[in-house]
């Protein structure tokens, strides 16, 4: 079968031919019908050798939807030809965080070299993928394949980060979400569906802007060195209770601290190697600073069920598996609006 591989460090991930897998006992094997283009695959492929945490070559693809193409032995409650959604952030299953459905969170992963697909595990660019545990899957619904890729990640990342600050986000509230791009888009859109804040949307890209406020950002600010001070503008003085950095890169993570009320939240999601520090005088007082990973299995649930009902829409654009490596190109130089989709 093709499959996207991130093969040589330093250089572009290449499309190539690979065996067909075959599901061992307990796992499930989809025929892979998308697959989504993370930023993240870019920040771990632009790392040095010793700092990239799996073996090459490596199949790409955190984010992945399929239909139940085989089922391996002794695996039960699917049936071949259903059309399901991979929950990627896989953890060992029985130890405390799992039981809790918290498997971005397993206390155990590390230890036992479970890794998610495309990040270490054989991920979803390829024309079938290997789930190592039906658990791992949430039956699609009805949803379009397409459209519900990017929330397996671009959505309930957000949808974590977002519900952890809930109590912050009260009617009178602001949130400032910083990175309109493939989660910051569909951050605003959970903000507005899940809660009755004012949000504020900072990007550096003018047509990433008219995205935010396509998808419900109240205002947007140019993502500079005054986007702060504007932010404060737009709150009376005040700033805003939570702030979403999408983007995590030392400038972005000043300005998330510079726009951030009293006894507020700030969230960095983006791997942008920017750290806050926090301590008295440096930030206002009971500032809660925290980076959270990906999102527990039923937070995917309730993401998917939004979707359902409408509440959010993903913009994609759609690439073949052969034109996987445009994708990544054209992402890297901040071309993509929304997420890029691989149909394989
Ligand atoms: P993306 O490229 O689609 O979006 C990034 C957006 O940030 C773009 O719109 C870009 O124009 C904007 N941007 C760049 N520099 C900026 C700046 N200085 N100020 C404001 N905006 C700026 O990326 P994505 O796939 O949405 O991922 C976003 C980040 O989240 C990445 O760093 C990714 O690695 C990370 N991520 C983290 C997790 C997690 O679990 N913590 C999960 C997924 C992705
Ligand atoms: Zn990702
Ligand atoms: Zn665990």
């Amino acid at each position: 079968m093709k499959a996207v591989q991130y093969r040589t460090v330093g250089a572009a991930p290449e499309v190539v031919t690979v065996p067909d897998p075959e599901p061992g006992p307990g796992q499930v094997m989809l025929k892979v019908t998308a697959a989504g283009v993370c930023h993240s695959d870019i920040a771990v492929m632009s790392r040095p050798a010793e700092q990239i945490p799996f073996p090459l070559p490596l199949t790409l693809g955190h984010e992945g939807v399929g239909t139940v193409a085989a089922l391996g032995d002794g695996v039960s409650g699917l049936s071949v030809g259903d059309s399901v959604a991979v929950y990627g952030p896989w953890g060992c299953g029985t130890c405390v965080k799992c039981a809790e459905g918290k498997e971005n969170y397993c206390l155990r992963a590390r230890e036992l070299g479970i890794t998610p697909p495309g990040l270490g595990s054989p991920g979803a660019m390829a024309e079938y993928m290997i789930v190592d545990d039906p658990r791992h899957l949430v039956p699609l619904g009805g949803l379009d394949p397409v459209q519900a890729v990017p929330l397996t990640d671009a959505g309930l990342t957000p949808y974590h980060a977002i519900k952890r600050s809930l109590p912050k986000l009260v009617p009178g509230a602001t949130a400032v979400v910083i990175g309109a791009g493939g989660l910051g888009h569909v951050a605003i859109q959970l903000l507005r569906v899940m809660t009755a804040v004012r949000v504020i949307a900072l990007d550096v890209a003018e047509d990433k802007l008219a995205l935010a406020r396509a998808v419900g950002a109240h205002e947007t600010v140019l993502s500079d060195k005054d986007a702060a001070a504007k932010v404060r503008e737009l709150t009376g003085g005040i700033g805003a209770q939570v702030v979403l950095d999408f983007v995590g890169a030392p400038p972005t993570v000043a300005t998330a601290g510079a726009a951030a009320a009293i006894d507020s939240d700030v969230t960095i999601v983006g791997l942008g190697g920017g750290a806050l520090p926090v301590g008295f005088g440096s930030l206002p007082y009971n500032t809660t600073v925290t980076s959270p990973y990906w999102g527990s299995r039923s937070e995917l649930a309730e993401v998917l069920d939004l979707a359902r009902v409408g509440s959010v829409e993903v913009h994609v654009e759609t690439y073949t598996l052969d034109e996987a490596p445009l994708a990544y190109e054209r992402l890297h130089h901040g071309k993509v609006n929304g997420r890029a989709v691989i149909l394989p």
